[in-house]
């Protein structure tokens, strides 16, 4: 199985730099190939506009979605762009490793997913949902939270957790195609003890050793 690990944290010694090593060394372990893109490290540009294009359809008004299906058709992507393209479209398992920030991406993943998942490339004509071009793929999402799981019910103080990621789940992956894995969660890693925290490592890693075998869930409607 090719894999591709996007990870979004800017402290290597975080609890999310401690998961994304995990996931990377586990991977391999199984005998997978592993990609990776360390946002941070790498200082991943996350604004969105020309400079996602070597190409120009309209020098005089620039339309995002119409400069990325002239890049679809002439290999028009800027080289940043392109590298991440061709990591998602390499991989059978998609895995975004992050904190949760405002109930959402941290902006650099945001940023990210604005840039590379372009018109044309990644979805349009009919190819949306069970039809997107990433059918049969699979991405996870592994996130950790600020607050405890006490507070992400539904109904609860902050709500449903499931329900707070569906704009990604729904919105970007099973748009575009992607069949969605239920999502990793990790609840207040700074809260919790440090054998929790190992616990949660090992769980994780014991997780990923089986991944191929796991059904995709249902992300939920609106
Ligand atoms: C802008 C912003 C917005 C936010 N919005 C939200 C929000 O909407 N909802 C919400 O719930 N939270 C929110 N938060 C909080 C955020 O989600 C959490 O702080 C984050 O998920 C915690 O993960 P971390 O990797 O940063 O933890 P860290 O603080 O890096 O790690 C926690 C602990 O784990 C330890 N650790 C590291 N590696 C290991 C290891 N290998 N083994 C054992 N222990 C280890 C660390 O030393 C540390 O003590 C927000 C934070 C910010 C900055």
């Amino acid at each position: 199985m090719n894999a591709f690990i996007i990870y979004a944290h800017a402290e290597p010694k975080s609890f999310n730099g401690a998961m994304f090593r995990v996931a990377q060394d586990t991977l391999r372990g199984a005998g997978h190939s592993v990609q990776v893109s360390d946002l941070y490290s790498m200082r991943f540009d996350p604004v969105s506009d020309r400079r996602n294009f070597a190409s120009v359809k309209d020098a005089e008004f620039f339309k995002q979605q119409i400069e990325e299906l002239h890049a679809t058709e002439v290999g028009g992507f800027a080289p940043d762009v392109e590298a991440e393209l061709r990591k998602m479209e390499w991989c059978d398992l998609m895995i975004w490793q992050f904190p949760l920030w405002w109930f959402g991406l941290p902006g650099i993943l945001k940023g990210w997913a604005d840039r590379v998942f372009a018109m044309g490339r990644t979805y349009g004509g009919e190819r949306f949902y069970e039809n997107g071009v990433f059918k049969g793929k699979r991405a996870l999402l592994s996130v950790t939270t600020g607050g405890p799981e006490a507070v992400y019910q539904k109904g609860g103080w902050n709500g449903d957790i499931h329900a707070i990621l569906r704009p990604i789940q729904r919105g970007i992956l099973r748009f575009t195609g992607w069949d969605v894995l239920a999502p990793n969660l990790v609840y207040a890693p700074v809260r919790v003890s440090d054998e929790e925290r190992q616990a949660s490592l090992k769980s994780w890693a014991a997780r990923l050793r089986n991944i191929e075998n796991e059904q995709p869930v249902e992300v939920g409607e609106y």
